[in-house]
């Protein structure tokens, strides 16, 4: 992926879990057990922290122990549908000196990447599981491509773009969500979402670049009747560290 698989930078699983494992015990005489019945808690990935598994991306934020790098998002529901798509537009861009990667672990990221401390981690996934559950399930769909930056400039994404009615639905949970992460004092999503799902990414700003081919991006989509099926959406997935956690819809 993009920002999803970066998470893993932050994560340590070993450190993490030591730390979990003393918390634990000391709090659990303390707070009232929390209703995480219908919370699913993924295992974890294995700790990677190898800049040459992700192509030399940068750290946007240091790893501080106690800190969890934190992404809600919609997980890409059948990442096969847009392979196709995938290498034709790559091989639009073989005339670009700049490497560009496969995005992996494909989503629409509903919240930026939020810095969130150990301990609130299980109020914060409790907080997610009460609003999430009121949210009905919708139907996904993409209509043109588009191209984005990271906000310090040293990545840049080509991704397909949210359709109107499922950014209506996107929108909904981005409303709730912030509600949430402003209780934890933490950044909201963008005052402008523009959602989308990152298929490629290169190092450095490369938009006025790409743009310069987004008319052959765009006819090459239209040509794709995978991509242009609904993608039906049941579930919001957050990644925490490295911990992973699902929240149904409605
Ligand atoms: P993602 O694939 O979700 O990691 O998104 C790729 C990049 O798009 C992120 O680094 C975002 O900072 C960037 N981005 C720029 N403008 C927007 C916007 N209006 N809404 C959502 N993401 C944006």
């Amino acid at each position: 992926m993009s920002g999803l698989s970066y998470l893993c930078d932050y994560g340590d699983s070993e450190e993490s879990e030591t730390e979990e494992s003393r918390i634990t015990v000391k709090e659990k005489s303390k707070l009232p057990v929390p209703n995480l019945t219908k919370v699913t808690v993924c295992p974890p990935d294995s700790y990677c922290d190898d800049p040459r598994q992700h192509h030399g991306r940068l750290r946007t934020f240091p790893h501080i122990r106690g800190n969890w790098a934190t992404l809600v998002y919609i997980k890409c529901p059948d990442e096969s549908a847009i392979l196709d798509l995938l290498c034709k537009i790559k091989f639009v861009f073989k005339t670009i000196d700049e490497t560009c990667y496969p995005c992996d672990n494909l989503h629409i990221s509903v919240t930026k990447t939020v810095v969130l401390k150990y301990h609130l981690i299980t109020s914060f996934t409790t907080s997610l599981q009460e609003i999430i559950s009121g949210i009905e399930t919708f139907e996904l769909g993409f209509d043109t491509i588009e191209v984005y930056t990271n906000e310090e400039k040293t990545r840049t994404f080509v991704a397909l773009k949210a359709d109107h009615l499922s950014r209506k639905f996107l929108l909904r949970i981005v409303e709730k969500v912030d509600n949430v992460l402003e209780d934890y004092n933490l950044p909201t999503f963008y005052k402008e979402p523009s959602f989308h799902m990152s298929i490629l990414w290169w190092k450095g700003d490369l938009k006025d670049a790409i743009l310069k081919h987004i008319d052959e991006l765009n006819t090459i989509l239209a040509q794709e009747k995978e991509v242009y099926k609904k993608f039906c959406i049941q579930k919001v997935d957050c990644k925490l560290g490295n911990k992973y956690y699902q929240f149904h819809l409605d």
